[in-house]
């Protein structure tokens, strides 16, 4: 049927990703208009789609004030205005003078008497029968009619053999309605179905094709980790030298969940099989040492690792606090960055040819073209969240068959993470190292800018650090860099007893360093800076943080933030200015961020505020983007379509073959990237 589809209209249809029959079937409703009953014009009620019949007596186009539409039209009990902004020849063809049309669409009362904006209009005869049935509302592009889409979905539904992709048994035993009846239903409701069911998508029907969608998502990722894990990796078992000289190295002890979470990883290295790990844990969890450990199972099997950070300032800190607590261990630690001078480069560059660097640390520099290891065991990635997709899966197919271990702050909902991380294995930090005090949370207004400097300036007087974040300026660098200039300026002015230092994103890699150094070591007291700090930053003395034009930061970014203050024994505090007026969601997300201090309670909060699309990212938009199912709505889905795909992919695997098909078709071939 597609070949005899005309071009014009087949490009649009691959507009909306439509370029086979079954892609049709698939493009479900939006949502439905009730064209079963007819209402006279001056009893129809208002602000609700209504069908009104009437006919035309009166139509022209204006230009002024801009080009418009208007229809006048009559039944017996009335008149309604009807108005176009935006129309094409075609209706205003429908809507000659002496035609009956019907029009469905929203009255209300305007300037003019009732009017209805954009109505769904069509010429009928006096006895065009009403329609039977809900008609669907399809997403849809310019050019390319209700009427089209439903014509080309009925002959779709005719054509298209829409036998089962799950197994009877499973299908039996999640009660789960058939493929078959659930697309018709969707596509033409039958009168007596409940039009709330289609709209909350919870009819049997939708459930069956939202299952239908999750389970694709599941099967293709766990197909996807199936299938790299089949390849061989070096086994690095346990050893007991290192890791126990580390750890009796440390002044602390693991908590509980960090050695929960070291010996899931010792497991996975210790198989022939590329680990595919995820490590989740809050901020300040304590996940460095966990990768430390990692790091030593590698090397002490004769292998090397590899830690890839995010940005400049994280790697450097890695790269001082690793080779603090592995150098004495007598391991060779080697650094590497895009910044290095030519011949530190070099040198670095040969270290890990060579063999001799057993740990490589840096920046993304670190992974590519010309960087080859003499023999990786073990790749670890911080901040994986801050890596594109595409970059990550460059960083997989780099590190080949090795083993692979990624680390993330942002605490991520288990649904969420269930669904986007199905092809990694997840470990999770659940506790925070003890002896922490809780971060006190202030919600300041900016116009109270000069009281927020002098708790400043108390605090660094009694000999505690304070940090100063600068606001996030989205349209421009510059203009944020300048915004961080002039608030280092001032405070400095302000405060001329107090070491004030200033690091931003477009400082030299070594005066950034330097500045970071001394902070740490306590010689800047009060550190300016814009958003590099965001993630890694240290210094356990730095108790206060502040915070300007809070609002306009996302509440992922806040928390990693104020999770910079309240690393060590004193009370910490962390003010969020904010400029008013404040939007409504700029007032939601404040509220949250205010209220609570768990990271993974606030990614839910943030969830439910957002929505998934927008949380994750597009960043992570490599993954396939669900159409039907809504991670919050459905959650009850997941966990079964998880389930099954595992059961499928084992035990009725031409089945699932025929399930990805039928549903990612082309896209399967990204996923394999
Ligand atoms: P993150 O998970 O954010 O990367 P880090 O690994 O940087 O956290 O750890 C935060 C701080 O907590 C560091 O100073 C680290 O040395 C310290 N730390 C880690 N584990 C423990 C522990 N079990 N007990 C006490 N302090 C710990
Ligand atoms: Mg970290």
């Amino acid at each position: 049927m597609f070949q005899k589809i005309g071009k014009a209209t087949r490009d649009k249809l691959a507009k909306l990703g439509i370029r086979s029959p079954f892609d049709l079937l698939l493009h479900l409703p939006l949502r439905y208009q009730d064209e079963t009953h007819l209402y006279p014009i001056a009893d129809a009620p208002l602000n609700q789609a209504v069908l009104v019949e009437g006919i035309v007596t009166h139509a022209s186009v204006t230009y002024k004030p801009r080009k418009m539409l208007s229809v006048k039209m009559r039944d017996a009990s009335g008149m309604l205005q009807l108005r176009f902004l935006h129309f094409y020849p075609s209706q205003v063809k429908i809507l000659t003078p002496g035609f009956t049309v019907r029009a469905t669409g929203e009255i209300r009362h305007g300037f003019f008497g009732a009017e209805m904006v954009h109505p769904q209009c069509r010429v009928v005869k006096e006895d065009t029968p009403l329609a039977e049935a809900l008609t669907p509302v399809y997403p849809t592009t310019q050019g390319l009619s209700q009427a089209t889409l439903r014509k080309l979905v009925g002959e779709a539904l005719q054509q298209c053999e829409l036998d089962e992709t799950l197994p009877p048994a499973i299908r039996a035993r999640l009660k789960l309605a058939n493929f078959g009846d659930s697309v018709r239903l969707l596509h033409q409701p039958p009168p007596d179905v409940a039009p709330a069911a289609l709209d909350e998508r919870n009819h049997p029907a939708w459930q069956r094709l939202i299952f239908d969608e999750l389970l694709a998502q599941q099967l293709s990722m766990r197909e996807h980790y199936r299938r790299r894990h089949a390849r061989g990796a070096p086994p690095l078992p346990p050893g007991k030298t290192l890791s126990a000289a580390l750890l009796a190295s440390l002044p602390f002890a693991l908590t509980g969940a960090q050695q929960r979470v070291a010996h899931e990883i010792s497991a996975d290295l210790a198989r022939p099989h590329p680990m595919q790990r995820l490590l989740q844990g809050d901020v300040g969890s304590g996940k460095t040492i966990v990768a430390a450990l990692a790091a030593c199972q590698a090397i002490e099997n004769g292998f090397q690792a590899a830690l890839m950070a995010p940005t400049e300032i994280l790697a450097e800190q890695h790269y001082l606090k690793l080779a603090a607590w592995l150098a004495p261990l007598g391991i060779s630690v080697a650094w590497l960055t895009g910044s290095l001078g030519k011949k530190d480069k070099k040198a670095a560059l040969e270290q890990v040819a060579s063999g001799t660097a057993q740990l490589a640390i840096g920046t993304h520099a670190l992974f590519q073209e010309q960087v080859t290891f003499s023999n990786l065991g073990l790749s670890i990635i911080d901040e994986q969240h801050r890596f594109g997709v595409h970059q990550r899966l460059a960083l997989r197919q780099k590190g080949g068959e090795v083993h692979q271990l990624m680390m993330s702050a942002t605490p991520i909902p288990r649904t969420l993470s269930m669904s986007y991380y199905a092809d990694l294995d997840v470990s999770v930090i659940d506790e925070l190292p003890p002896g922490r005090t809780p971060i006190v949370t202030k919600l300041v207004d900016s116009a109270r800018r000069e009281e927020v400097f002098g708790r400043v300036r108390d605090a660094c007087v009694q000999g505690r650090q304070a940090y100063w974040v600068c606001p996030l300026i989205e349209e421009s660098e510059t203009l944020q860099l300048k915004t961080a200039l002039e608030t280092f300026e001032s405070l400095s002015q302000a405060f001329p007893i107090l070491a004030i230092g200033l690091v931003h994103g477009r400082m030299q890699a070594a005066d950034k360093a330097a500045t970071m150094a001394a902070f740490k070591a306590g010689g800047i007291q009060l550190l300016v800076a814009t958003t590099v700090i965001e993630v890694g930053v240290d210094v356990p003395n730095a108790s206060l943080m502040v915070i300007e034009h809070a609002e306009r930061f996302g509440l992922s970014q806040l928390h990693q933030l104020r999770g910079r203050v309240g690393r060590g024994a004193a009370q910490s505090t962390c003010i969020l200015m904010y400029q008013t007026p404040l939007s409504e969601t700029a007032r939601a997300r404040l509220k949250i961020i205010y209220e609570n201090t768990d990271g993974f309670e606030i990614a839910r909060q943030d969830l439910a505020l957002r929505g998934p699309g927008e949380f994750l990212g597009a960043r992570q938009s490599g993954v396939p983007m669900l159409r039907f199912a809504d991670l919050e709505r459905d959650q009850a889905l997941l966990d079964p379509a998880r389930a099954v795909a595992e059961q499928m992919l084992a035990e009725f695997p031409e089945f699932a073959e025929r399930h990805l098909a039928r549903w990612l078709g082309q896209q399967q071939e990204f996923l394999k990237a």
